[in-house]
């Protein structure tokens, strides 16, 4: 039961330009429920890209995307943006967490946007700030709150919808080691919790190492 399929994506920016840049060239890869897969390569490589692809955020230029199975390529732009909303969550390397509101807030908001009643979309930011560690926290704006604890936030807001799939961008990237190592191991309990897919774009090999598969992309294509 594949979550995400990737079959033979292929971009390229600024097409005809003298600053034509070719950066996926047939890229192809399935998650499934539950797999927790790690995306390798160095900077440059179009991890990006190919996050943005995958979440929806941007088109390819030939292949296709799949999300449980529904062709997304076929579908019209609005219909994609409501795919996103409620199947895809996304985690960055900075948190973009609303400085005005508070960590439960900021779970909440995307709960209400999708209609989830306040009485209950509370409850869910509780019981995911709580299964992070952060129960203590749910009151704390952003600033009050450390890089670990924010990134922390940051996936549970993430996860406020019950998204199908989870893709992340060096989620542990701008954290100190120690760090680094208490919001993978709350990201890795969510996802075997929920059975999400997730696909999480890291530098870090130990990390990766952790997750049920790595792919590593090079020349466009992913291995
Ligand atoms: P990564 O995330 O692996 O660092 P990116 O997907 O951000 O890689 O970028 C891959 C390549 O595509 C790089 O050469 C980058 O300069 C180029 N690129 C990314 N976004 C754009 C864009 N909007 N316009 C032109 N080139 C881009
Ligand atoms: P909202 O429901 O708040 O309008 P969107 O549909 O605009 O949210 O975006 C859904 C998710 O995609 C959010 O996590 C948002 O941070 C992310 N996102 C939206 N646009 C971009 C973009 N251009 N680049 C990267 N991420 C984006």
């Amino acid at each position: 039961d594949a979550v995400l399929t990737l079959d033979g994506i292929e971009k390229r920016y600024n097409p005809g330009a003298p600053s034509e840049v070719t950066v996926l060239r047939g890229a192809s890869l399935t998650v499934a429920a539950g797999e927790l897969v790690a995306l390798v390569a160095p900077s440059g490589a179009g991890k990006s890209t190919l996050l943005h692809i995958a979440g929806l955020l941007d088109t390819a230029d030939a292949g296709r995307v799949l999300l449980a199975g529904q062709d997304m390529t076929r579908l019209s732009d609005r219909r994609r943006t409501q795919a996103r909303r409620a199947d895809i969550g996304f985690v960055y390397q900075l948190h973009h967490l609303l400085p005005e509101f508070t960590a439960a807030e900021n779970i909440v908001l995307p709960q209400l946007a999708a209609g989830v009643p306040q009485a209950k979309a509370l409850d869910r930011a509780r019981m995911l700030l709580d299964s992070v560690g952060l129960d203590r926290r749910a009151g704390h704006r952003p600033g009050a709150l450390s890089g670990g604890e924010q990134q922390r936030v940051a996936v549970c807001r993430a996860l406020a919808n019950a998204p199908r799939l989870l893709l992340a961008d060096e989620p542990t990237g701008n954290l100190d080691p120690g760090t680094s190592d208490t919001v993978f191991a709350a990201l890795l309990s969510l996802v075997r919790d929920t059975g999400l897919a997730a696909l999480i774009a890291t530098h870090n090999l130990d990390l990766a190492a952790r997750m049920d598969r790595t792919v590593r992309m090079a020349a466009g294509r992913l291995t």
